[in-house]
């Protein structure tokens, strides 16, 4: 099957001024599109063609794995901005990240931390690691929560293709606008 890149689900000018449309432009519609063009070529002709995106997740290895896996890490990650996004959770997710963290303030600063002190490119990601249980983890390059078991409920890209126009190299500004504009509704739908 052929992979498609995803629209994006708002206009390009929507997240500004956290996200500028630039930035936007550039990588959903450069480096996310250079990963799907590269996942389709790496297939063609092999088993891989007739699999779904998350069975060669779970497959391959080398430069197809990058490609598939950093396929379905932005197209998880554009979902997880929103420009009516910010705020803090309710109901279930708001719970469990109490029981984890005591309270939103202490979840946010973990996560926070974790995005910081992420050493070179990679992501940070809130999963549910058993059921009913969450935890912040960071996984380097294109790695991602499905080859580990965990099931993915909101993600952060800290590849610095991702911040570098709006913020050069201050990534703590780039997070900072990512609590203005972190999707809640699809964390909590991640959750079902
Ligand atoms: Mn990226």
């Amino acid at each position: 099957m052929e992979h498609k890149l995803p629209s994006l689900p708002y206009p390009l000018k929507a997240l500004e001024p956290g996200m500028s449309t630039e930035t936007l432009q550039n990588h959903h519609g450069k480096h996310h599109k250079i990963y799907v063009e590269k996942l389709n070529e790496l297939i063609k002709g092999t088993k891989y063609e007739y699999m779904s995106l998350e069975e060669i997740i779970l497959s391959a290895q080398g430069p197809l794995f990058n490609n598939a896996a950093q396929h379905w890490n932005h197209s998880f990650f554009w979902q997880c901005l929103s420009p009516d996004g910010g705020g803090e959770p309710t109901g279930q997710l708001e719970q469990l990240i109490k029981n984890r963290w005591k309270n939103f303030e202490g979840f946010k600063e973990t996560f926070t931390k974790a995005a910081t002190e992420h050493f070179g490119s990679g992501w940070t990601w809130l999963v549910e690691d058993k059921p009913g249980h969450l935890d912040i983890i960071t996984t380097h390059d294109a790695d991602t929560p499905k080859t580990k078991g965990l099931k993915a409920l909101l993600t952060l890209d800290v590849w610095e293709h991702a911040y570098y126009l709006d913020y050069r190299n201050a990534r703590s500004h780039y997070i900072e606008a990512f609590w203005g504009l972190v999707n809640w509704d699809f964390a909590q739908k991640n959750l079902q």
